[in-house]
């Protein structure tokens, strides 16, 4: 199979075909149409076999998780998704390869209405690489310097799952196959938050993607708002297999050290709190309050008694056999 048989096979003719793409896959560059009154937003993400993910990586989790990665960031500024390109390097046209890898990125550009426009394919050592456009209203772009002192914190769905799912597959955690299958799940095929972003475009001070681990991401918002926070270390929200397991693990050490999970972390000011119940059903996840932001910079973890939270494990090996 030549290089064009390949792209009119697995992905000109795939996914849904939006109105606003004027010319699509097959000329020398996509021409969109954005609506007007919006700003366009771009985000572009690579993954690398052996750096993002095993090279036997099952396919169809490879092109679920390298659109997911860019809708998050896409989510993390409060836009709508429309319309991506993706770039290939593969060491060879596999087409069980391709197929599977087609159908977990067009099941997830089909959820969220996004069209492939275009991409670069070419031979080299496996790597995928996708840029994603979205459009929002002019100027409510959900920015990361936006924190102010007295901002509520708050965080989307749970943390700590594909870090749990991690440990598992590097044998320093044994969970039961039910409690596998479901965290292995979310690092696998992340839903980003892209509903929860939208709803919180005219509502948010800040917002953040958790790709790094909460600490390090939040500690992104801090610097760029030039603030500092208190979170509390119980309030933390965690699966019930992560409670299950989090005696042992340290408690939320690691949802708090580890990322891959894909939520949103977010501020707001306190007297739009009511709003937030609002538009809560919009969502689609839950809207956990962890914390708040301080004038005093720094990140300081505290537990519910007030005394300083310390962690009790500090990376993957020490809890090995827990
Ligand atoms: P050019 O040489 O003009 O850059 P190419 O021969 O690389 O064009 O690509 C031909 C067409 O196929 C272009 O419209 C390009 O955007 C599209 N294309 C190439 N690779 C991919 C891909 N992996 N996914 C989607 N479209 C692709
Ligand atoms: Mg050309």
């Amino acid at each position: 199979m030549n290089e064009f048989e390949l792209i009119r096979t697995y992905f000109a003719c795939q996914g849904l075909a939006r109105e606003d793409v004027i010319v699509s896959i097959g000329d020398d560059a996509a021409v969109v149409a954005p609506p007007p009154g919006m700003q366009q937003v771009l985000t572009t993400d690579m993954l690398v076999a052996g750096s993002h993910f095993f090279a036997d990586a099952d396919p169809r989790s490879i092109g679920h998780k390298a659109l997911a990665v860019n809708l998050s960031d896409i989510a993390a500024m409060g836009a709508t998704p429309a319309w991506f390109t993706l770039d290939l390097s593969l060491p060879s046209a596999d087409p069980e390869w391709l197929r599977a890898f087609a159908s977990g990125l067009f099941e997830l550009a089909n959820q969220y209405r996004t069209q492939l426009v275009g991409g670069d394919t070419v031979r080299g050592p496996l790597a995928v690489a996708i840029q994603l456009c979205g459009v929002m209203p002019a100027g409510e772009a959900l920015l990361r310097s936006g924190a102010r002192p007295g901002d509520r914190i708050y965080v989307t769905g749970t943390l700590g799952d594909a870090a749990l799912a991690l440990s598992h597959r590097r044998g320093t955690l044994d969970l039961t196959e039910p409690e596998r299958l479901q965290v292995m799940q979310r690092l696998d095929y992340p839903q980003p938050r892209v509903a929860a972003g939208e709803a919180l475009r005219a509502l948010a001070s800040s917002c953040i993607d958790v790709s790094d681990g909460l600490y390090a991401d939040l500690g992104h918002v801090l610097a760029a708002s030039k603030v500092g926070a208190q979170l509390v270390s119980e309030k933390i929200p965690l699966s019930s297999v992560y409670r299950r397991y989090s005696d042992r693990i340290g408690g939320a050490e690691l949802a708090l050290s580890n990322g891959d999970d894909y939520e949103l972390c977010f501020t707001l000011p306190p007297a739009r709190a009511s709003e937030m119940q609002r538009i809560l059903p919009r969502c689609e996840c839950d809207l956990t309050y962890i914390g708040d932001i301080e004038a005093q910079p720094g990140l300081r973890i505290v537990d519910a008694s007030g005394g300083i939270y310390e962690p009790k494990v500090q990376g993957y090996d020490h809890f090995a056999g827990g």
